[in-house]
């Protein structure tokens, strides 16, 4: 049971991510099913670009008991277990410190969703309470938020959570939440530049740094 590919795979992932700016340094994790017993996740506190499928963790997803791997497996792994054994039909979960979304996530306000991203991103975007990065605490605090039609999630004060039917799936939920949030965050200075219009100047330069984010 070495799991080559799937190993292999998270690594490209993982450089993905980084390079879209989601990831940054050792922020940000995943977990992909491997079968109905195993799934593969990144490591703890490892630079991405410097990881190798050897460090990529194959874990039993019942009890999170390590199968394989050098590394010890990421402090988020009962968070993304929480997702993938309450959803059969996920097969990839993501947790990201991305910019734009994570600033939602600091508002702690659940996002609609329009219909344009209701294929990946679900019905809504629902906020999950905070507790400290790694604790049972989060995942209770997730779990409770987990249903059959949402794909995306805001960690209070901390990040996101994208989850999808695979790795695409999931990539595409993470991408598609970042637009989502830059448009939302967009509406609400739009809002509050009308309210105040001296506050305009500084509120258009918060825009044009959002859109210097989301289109690079
Ligand atoms: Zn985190």
């Amino acid at each position: 049971m070495n799991f080559e590919a799937q190993r292999q795979h998270i690594v490209e992932l993982c450089i993905h991510l980084s390079l879209r700016g989601y990831f940054a340094g050792t922020g940000g994790n995943i977990m992909l099913r491997i079968d109905a017993e195993h799934v593969a996740v990144t490591p703890s506190a490892m630079d991405y670009f410097a990881m190798g499928p050897a460090d990529v963790c194959v874990l039993r997803l019942s009890n999170l008991e390590k199968v394989s791997g050098d590394q010890t497996p990421t402090v988020e792994a009962s968070l993304h277990a929480q997702v993938l054994r309450a959803r059969p039909d996920v097969g990839c979960s993501i947790h990201t410190h991305q910019p734009v979304a994570s600033a939602c996530a600091l508002l702690g306000r659940e996002l609609a969703v329009p219909p344009e991203f209701r294929a990946t991103l679900g019905t809504r975007v629902p906020v999950a309470g905070y507790a400290p990065s790694g604790s049972s605490w989060l995942s209770s605090k997730l779990a409770r938020q987990i249903t059959s039609d949402v794909n995306a999630y805001l960690m209070l004060n901390h990040g996101i959570l994208c989850c999808g039917r695979d790795s695409a799936g999931a990539m595409q939920a993470v991408d598609d939440l970042e637009r989502l949030a830059s448009a939302h965050l967009r509406l609400r200075i739009a809002e509050r530049a009308a309210l105040d219009p001296a506050l305009g100047p500084a509120l258009w330069r918060v825009t044009d740094a959002l859109d210097r984010i989301t289109h690079s």
